[in-house]
């Protein structure tokens, strides 16, 4: 694009960011703690999911410094529902580094970002955009996507970068980067582009040629059964084991064999993993049955970390409570 449309482009991007942007809670501050929290949930997390937690996230560890100095087990437990545990065993291991090796001092560049646990080349440098201004372009699905459109062209890798860094607002880079995000996750949409409402149409070398069709769903399909097992106030679970390749550590319902005859499940719920669609099926097993598992008391649960489906299931069986987001009453929607 010449020198000159990219001006046009910046200052059109900016202006509808400015009106439209989506009010959402780690917009308000450029603390980068706050910020750095924020981008690592938003990984392959939908917005609506990290709304519900990131508030009770900062709650419970307000400054590195006191994540740092909580037990992963903690950590993991407040993640509980968000999936991809790695990311917070990732963030706490950088909590640790930046607390006790760079003594509470945030690395101001996209560089220093990238040194840490758990942070790769697009969550550095919006980190570093976002909360210390440094000129440094991110690129995300989304933003990779708009790339592509508005130029006419597939760019991979290096080129790619490089398309992003040269249309780069470099006096407001934080608000671009998360400019050229938005048009991506509501205007410039995978499936459907709303071409006519695009703030760049004018700039665009596609105007939403490049958008895919209806593609059939790739999502697998499975059954898997899991036993509710309750005594007095104490509920039966499991721990994955430590070198489980998915979320060790975590605990979650025994799992068992489908029960044969002509039984039915207590209740059913629907989950969805990555490329897995789940139907869970939860059988009330009586107390003889012969099922290992160690006996937790409910007041325990909330600070243990269980899985995201564990944790479902539990509360719809009455077992927990559902938790409501700070500022929000309950049935409320999302933004
Ligand atoms: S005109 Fe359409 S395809 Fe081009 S950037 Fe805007 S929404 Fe995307």
């Amino acid at each position: 694009m010449l020198q000159a449309r990219c001006q046009e482009f910046r200052s059109r991007l900016l202006a509808w960011y400015q009106a439209n942007a989506r009010d959402l809670p780690w917009r308000k501050s450029h603390d980068p703690y706050r910020v750095w929290v924020s981008e690592i949930m938003l990984q392959q997390t939908r917005v609506a999911a990290v709304i519900e937690h990131y508030h009770e996230f900062l709650r419970l560890f307000p400054t590195v410094e006191k994540l740092a100095a909580r037990r992963e087990s903690s950590v993991l437990a407040a993640w509980s529902g968000l999936g991809y545990y790695r990311r917070a065993r990732l963030l706490h291991a950088a909590a640790k580094l930046i607390a006790r090796s760079l003594r509470g001092k945030f690395p101001p560049t996209a560089e220093g970002w990238r040194q840490l646990p758990g942070i790769g080349r697009y969550t550095a440098a919006a980190i570093a955009s976002i909360a210390f201004g440094e000129p440094a372009a991110a690129v995300d699905g989304n933003v990779e996507r708009v790339l592509e459109r508005v130029n006419g062209n597939s760019p991979s890798g290096g080129e790619l970068w490089q398309a992003a860094e040269d249309l780069l607002d470099r006096a407001r880079p934080g608000d671009f980067n998360q400019a050229m995000m938005e048009l991506g996750a509501t205007v410039c949409t995978p499936r459907a582009p709303r071409c006519r409402m695009c703030p760049v149409i004018e700039m665009c070398a596609t105007r939403g040629e490049l958008a895919g069709g209806a593609q059939t769903s790739r999502q697998k399909k499975r059954e898997i059964h899991y036993a509710l097992r309750c005594r007095g106030s104490q509920v039966c679970l499991v721990v994955r084991p430590r070198h489980a390749a998915l979320m060790p550590g975590m605990w979650e319902l025994p799992q068992i064999e489908a029960p044969g005859g002509h039984a039915k499940p207590a209740f059913t719920v629907k989950h969805s993993i990555t490329t897995t669609d789940y139907t869970v099926r939860v059988w009330n097993l009586g107390l003889p049955a012969r099922i290992p598992g160690r006996w937790i008391s409910r007041p325990r649960l909330a600070r243990l970390p269980l899985t995201g489906l564990a944790r479902k299931i539990l509360r719809r069986a009455g077992i927990m409570q559902r938790a409501v987001p700070r500022g929000q009453s309950p049935g409320r929607p999302h933004a």
